[in-house]
């Protein structure tokens, strides 16, 4: 196909995403993304998309996207063959854990996450012998071998809900600490934690909070709960990215800082175009090793498979499903 017949068929896509991606960069995206879109169709595939990938994934080449939850709770209803989970690799393992008869493919497998990094199976055994007794809610963002060792997983969108499930005085919540901290100050539940930290959200400062607001008169910060809970003290308000994206829908505030990932406000302004997005933000090297280039090489060679011991899978299945049911 010439490169303007190409253009000229994928200019419906680019009509989605001109707001962020200038004119010049979309013809190194076109190709990609008429190919993908093909290899889906003939390999029976979807893509899942976090919403820390970059637009030209986010936008034209995913069926479904979201935070952590929704991808765990939509993985659960697809109806293909083939899942290319565009995210991090526990993403990708719990797409599987919930389709264990489907071919979950990730296209780096170097796509990890320092929080899941932060704790091992082992160390979780060490926290129940320490603490007998205490149930262990355990972070999406984890191994299905850490899932496996824990009673029930939340999301930062469900934590609060989930360790009230439990109807118990004092929970264990792995592996990220601030979001165990934020999770804390708003409930009576005691809740030991470990001291994990997301590498992308412990950045951010109270001080650079306190300079946006002084650069920006009347603006609204919206904040992570994997941030430090002091920029959470200093934040208008606190949710996962799907919070963060329906709170903007629904307030529609003139002026906006959404502390997270960066790609995070690329693709929720496409959707509110009247919203000033100030953008400050700070790129999760893991998340950006997923590139159009890759899903489509993952599509076309039907790599990288993931694979989890079925001992181990089993296990951590039971610890999504709990928390799917709560
Ligand atoms: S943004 Fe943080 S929590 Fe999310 S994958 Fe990157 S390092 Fe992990």
């Amino acid at each position: 196909m010439s490169a303007s017949a190409l253009l000229s068929r994928t200019a419906p896509l680019y009509q989605r995403v001109k707001s962020v991606i200038p004119p010049m960069e979309w013809p190194v995206f076109a190709d990609d993304i008429e190919a993908i879109l093909d290899l889906k169709r003939r390999r029976n595939a979807v893509i899942l998309a976090h919403n820390y990938m970059t637009p030209e994934i986010f936008h034209c080449v995913s069926d479904i996207v979201g935070d952590s939850l929704a991808l765990a709770r939509e993985a659960t209803k697809v109806d293909a063959d083939v899942i290319v989970l565009a995210g991090v690799h526990f993403m990708a393992e719990t797409a599987k854990l919930l389709n264990p008869a489907k071919t979950v493919l990730i296209p780096d497998t170097r796509a990890g996450c320092s929080l899941a990094a932060s704790i091992t199976a082992a160390d979780v055994r060490l926290m129940r012998e320490r603490h007998p007794g205490v149930p262990i809610v355990t972070y999406v963002n984890s191994s299905a071998a850490v899932k496996a060792e824990s009673d029930i997983c939340c999301t930062s969108g469900n934590a609060k809900k989930v360790v009230e499930s439990l109807g118990v005085d004092r929970v264990i919540m792995l592996p990220d600490e601030y979001l165990a901290q934020n999770i804390a100050a708003q409930t009576k539940v005691k809740i030991i934690a470990w001291a994990g930290h997301c590498e992308v959200h412990e950045r951010f400062t109270a001080a650079e909070v306190r300079a946006l607001r002084g650069d920006h008169p009347g603006v609204t910060i919206l904040a992570h709960p994997e941030c430090p809970p002091e920029v959470i003290a200093e934040a208008d308000y606190t949710g996962s990215t799907a919070d963060m994206s329906a709170y903007v829908g629904r307030e529609k505030p003139g002026r906006v800082v959404l502390l997270t990932e960066c790609s995070m406000a690329d693709n929720v302004s496409v959707h509110h175009p009247d919203v000033d997005f100030v953008r400050p933000c700070n790129l999760c090297p893991h998340m950006k090793r997923i590139t159009l280039g890759n899903i489509r090489t993952a599509l076309e060679e039907m790599r990288y498979e993931v694979n989890i011991d079925p001992a181990i899978a089993v296990r951590a299945r039971q610890s999504v499903e709990r928390m799917l049911a709560v």
